[in-house]
């Protein structure tokens, strides 16, 4: 029999619909009731960490649900499936995949329909979740996201849809694998990157979208003495409008990291553009171009970074490529 801790946080797969159609939370989990899956070798144990919608979702409660799945790692469980609201259900994937270590299959799932709307996918995705986590093949894949019989990474899967159950995808590089009945099976898997551990998360690290017409004045904002690190969401390949430029070098030197990714939902920022405000005068200047990532999985990325005491090449070295 495997074991599968289900670590509740919140979320709609948590909520109901109440009689004017307005999506509630509950005091009681509506799906945390199933312990055993479908007949199969499974049992569920349900705990509910914290019921949260997932906008009030911190980088301080991501860092107590990491802390729970260590200790789960030394309780038996053969697998944690973690659920999750869907909104920033992509930022504490990728925040557990980037500061656990172990090979114990960790699966995020989530719910665009509520526990009691017609077609709700909650308690459908729990058990996928389960049953990918209770799969061998899981082992050593890092954090994995099921939903909407998918299995897409942490690092690169994101919430393309406001309301559809298909709203989960993973850009440019697709899922890894799919899950038909309740099986799951695996089609590829990433090139393993950098896990730090770390026991604390630092504030102030800012995520800023570019746009036609930018000037400093978002930027010059930041330069208040509190701020840690920031991520922009370039134009393209990895661009700036000129404009910018000044208040940019002003945070620069003061020593604060600038991560440039892409605001584009496919391919990867680089370097190609010479022109004024274009990727190889912004990485001349000091950004670091981080190829792959979109602007909140960098955001979580450089906390993490920023928080195990990365700083200079170290951090831009962590930073600048998530590929390897
Ligand atoms: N707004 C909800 C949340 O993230 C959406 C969901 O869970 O699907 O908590």
């Amino acid at each position: 029999m495997k074991k599968i801790l289900a670590i509740h946080t919140g979320g709609t797969i948590s909520m109901s619909q109440d009689d004017s159609g307005e999506v509630v939370q509950n005091e009681k989990n509506p799906i945390a009731n199933q312990d055993n899956l479908l007949g199969r070798n499974i049992k569920i144990v349900n705990e509910e960490l914290f019921n949260l919608p997932s906008p009030h979702i911190t980088p301080k409660v991501m860092l107590k649900i990491v802390k729970r799945i260590k200790e789960a790692e030394h309780e038996g469980y053969y697998g944690v499936v973690v659920t999750h609201g869907t909104d920033t259900l992509e930022e504490t994937a990728y925040f557990l995949d980037l500061t656990l270590k172990n090979d114990m299959p960790v699966v995020v799932t989530g719910a665009m329909r509520s526990s009691n709307e017609i077609g709700s996918d909650g308690l459908y995705n729990l058990l996928n979740a389960a049953a990918t986590a209770a799969s061998e093949d899981a082992k050593g894949k890092g954090v994995l996201v099921v939903m909407n019989d998918e299995i897409h990474t942490a690092r690169y899967v994101t919430k393309t849809h406001t309301t559809n159950v298909a709203t989960f995808r993973t850009p440019t590089f697709g899922p890894i694998g799919i899950i038909s009945k309740h099986h799951p099976s695996f089609f590829q898997e990433l090139i393993q990157s950098e896990v730090v551990d770390i026991n604390n998360v630092v504030d102030g690290v800012y995520l800023i979208k570019g746009f036609a017409g930018m000037d400093g004045t978002l930027f010059d904002a930041l330069d208040n003495g509190k701020t840690k690190g920031l991520v922009i969401e370039g134009l393209g390949a990895g661009n700036l409008p000129p404009e910018t430029l000044p208040s940019l070098q002003k945070l620069l030197d003061r020593n604060i990291p600038i991560i440039l990714v892409s605001r584009c939902i496919n391919g990867v920022a680089q370097d190609i553009y010479a022109y004024h405000g274009g990727g190889i005068e912004l990485q001349d200047m000091g950004l670091t171009i981080c190829h792959g990532l979109n602007g909140q999985k960098a955001r979580i990325k450089l906390i993490v970074g920023l928080s195990a005491g990365k700083s200079g090449q170290e951090l831009a070295r962590f930073m600048g490529n998530a590929i390897s």
